[in-house]
């Protein structure tokens, strides 16, 4: 064997046993909270990104689309044909351009309702609250009352919190957090968003 065979040889036994004492040592299982925050591209992405790999194993899945709700929205034309996924967004769409506090208010609140129904059913594998860092941004909904749900919900269920500026108590309680960073975005070099890629 050559030195470098030897050397690679060593290195990637290293590494097993790393992530086999790792593997050893997680013994917990339980549902996560996951936090996909920060100001780069991904975090919707890749909370449908895992949406898809519930669904894939058969579970049931709740996505709530807090704003944006009623834009254009590729991965969610393709897996709302599975009869596993449910979906609901927020009827005003996209707050900046309603302005108007009472009626986006109203419409977080029926759209929260279902995100308490699906955080109290057991059958519901994986819950999506996407966007809803704003909702609390913008006091539309309170920190408790959100808290509250995510903690009590089964144990066995996991649930996705997507959107920039994720609240400290958020943060805090998660399982998971990523923070997407922005090193560089199409848009500031003034390329629309893409169909297909960006929505
Ligand atoms: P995506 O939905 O692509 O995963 P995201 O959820 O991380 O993005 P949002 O803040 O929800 O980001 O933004 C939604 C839209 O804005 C998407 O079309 C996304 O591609 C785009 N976008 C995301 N990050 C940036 C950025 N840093 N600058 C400009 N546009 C962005
Ligand atoms: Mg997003």
């Amino acid at each position: 064997m050559s030195d470098r065979q030897q050397r690679h040889q060593q290195a990637m036994q290293k590494l097993k046993s790393h992530v086999d004492e790792k593997v050893a040592t997680a013994t917990e299982q339980r549902g996560l909270l996951l936090v996909f925050t920060g100001n780069g591209k991904g975090k919707t992405t890749a909370a449908w990104g895992t949406v898809t790999r519930a669904l894939g194993y058969g579970y049931r899945v709740g996505v709530i689309q807090f704003i944006k709700g009623l834009w254009e929205c590729g991965e969610r034309e393709r897996l709302i044909e599975d009869p596993q996924l449910e979906v609901h967004v927020m009827a005003t769409g996209f707050t900046w351009d309603t302005q108007n506090r009472d009626s986006d208010t109203a419409a977080c609140f029926e759209v929260w309702r279902e995100a308490e129904r699906l955080l109290a059913d057991p059958e519901i594998y994986l819950v999506v609250l996407d966007e809803i860092t704003y909702m609390l941004k913008f006091g539309y909904l309170d920190i408790d009352t959100v808290k509250r749900a995510i903690a009590d919900r089964p144990p066995e269920q996991s649930v996705i919190v997507t959107g920039r500026n994720a609240h400290r108590e958020l943060v805090e309680m998660a399982d998971t957090v990523t923070e997407m960073q922005d090193t560089r975005h199409a848009f500031d070099a003034g390329i629309q968003a893409r169909r297909g890629i960006d929505y």
